[in-house]
């Protein structure tokens, strides 16, 4: 399938999680057998053109696409999760959301220095959650040169953001 025919999978509704919200749905898509699979092959290759050599994901829906990615590569995956689920010590990053605050934590134990660790989520807006993520794997010791999402939503001006920390943004489809 081509990005455009997955594209036509995702389902838009409006006033979601708050009026004048144009929320992006990618169960639509997941449940859909041969969009998932399209998704996870542009996906994949992506992440293997840009040498990865682990695969992050950002809780929760970050989880479905990165975790499906590395196991098509033969490669682990790593969870960024959300605070309090991880039972051992963790770093953690506090980061601003667009109404209020977010933390996300990391076992450190899991990256390898130097590791190029690719991370993966299912949409990317003003990017501080791909950001704050990038930011706890290189504390952690990881090489993060690289972000990859199934939708971009450009004049939230993500792409912008992580380029300005280093990071690449590679999506499979973009909503204007
Ligand atoms: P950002 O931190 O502003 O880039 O927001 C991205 C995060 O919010 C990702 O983890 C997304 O899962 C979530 N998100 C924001 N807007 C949407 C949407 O329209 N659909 C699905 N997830 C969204």
């Amino acid at each position: 399938m081509t990005p455009a025919e997955i594209k036509a999978l995702v389902r838009t509704v409006p006033d979601f999680p708050a009026p004048g919200i144009l929320f992006r749905d990618i169960t639509t898509l997941i449940a859909h057998g041969p969009g998932l699979s399209a998704t996870l092959d542009h996906l994949a290759d992506a992440a293997r053109d840009r040498g990865a050599e682990a695969i992050a994901g950002l809780e929760a829906r970050g989880f479905i696409f990165g975790a499906m990615v590395a196991a098509r590569l033969g490669l682990g995956f790593v969870p960024l999760r959300k605070p309090g689920k991880l039972p051992v010590d963790v770093i953690g990053v506090d980061y601003a959301l667009e109404y209020g605050t977010a933390r996300l934590e990391l076992d450190p134990t899991l990256i390898d220095q130097g590791e190029r660790v690719v991370v993966v989520d299912d949409l990317i807006a003003t990017g501080g959650t791909a950001l704050a993520g990038a930011d706890l794997l290189r504390r952690a010791g990881a090489t993060v040169d690289h972000a990859l999402f199934v939708i971009d939503l450009p004049e939230l001006g993500g792409g912008e953001a992580l380029r300005a920390a280093g990071v690449e943004l590679w999506a499979l489809m973009a909503f204007e």
